[in-house]
């Protein structure tokens, strides 16, 4: 069978080739996270199975080659040098990193929110050593009893847990805790 007969001629089908590529992997991707890496699909003849993370792999690479795809196409504004930076490794440089990972902003925006929140609710002076490890505690626990219950419910917990961690941490830095000398921000001249 000739693989050409079925690429795109179209920009429109060059598209509709990616989304449905896409939705391959999120459907490798969601039998994986249901049964295991090491699981297969127990509908495919033995000699055709293969591991749940080796089908996610081989969509992921087909989501790659759709998307390599579209840069032949003059309708959609993509060169073939954009989708290779898009698809090489992360530069992993500081700079970088801030702005490759948007979930870690999400996060540092929360957490920012949450010490000023803290600091309505809780001002100088407080003890914000015992604060921050009351915490550390509640996420400590919220891992613990991270395997009970809804799923999405319990990595909320965590997540906002982490966040309340964090904005303690950022408390303690900046503020310091009363109960230590040259904690606070006036004892060091900053
Ligand atoms: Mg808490």
């Amino acid at each position: 069978m000739d693989d050409n007969q079925y690429a795109p001629k179209f920009p429109q089908q060059a598209l509709a080739h990616l989304s449905e590529e896409l939705g391959e992997a999120t459907a490798a991707l969601g039998k994986t996270i249901r049964f295991g890496c090491n699981s297969f699909n127990p509908t495919v003849p033995p000699m055709d199975r293969e591991l749940n993370i080796d089908w996610l792999r081989r969509q992921i690479r087909n989501v790659r080659d759709a998307y390599r795809a579209l840069a032949a196409f003059d309708d959609i504004p993509l060169s073939a040098a954009q989708v290779d930076q898009d698809l090489s490794p992360p530069d992993m440089s500081d700079t970088a990193i801030e702005s490759r990972t948007p979930r870690d902003a999400v996060f540092m925006h929360a957490a920012v929110r949450e010490v000023q929140r803290a600091r309505q609710k809780f001002p100088m002076p407080n003890t914000t050593l015992a604060a921050l490890t009351e915490e550390v505690g509640e996420l400590a626990k919220a891992l613990m009893d991270s395997g009970e219950g809804d799923p999405k419910q319990r990595r909320d917990d965590i997540w906002n847990e982490a966040v309340q961690v964090a904005a303690m941490a950022m408390r303690v830095a900046i503020e310091g805790d009363p109960a230590f000398p040259n904690s606070g921000p006036g004892d060091n001249g900053s």
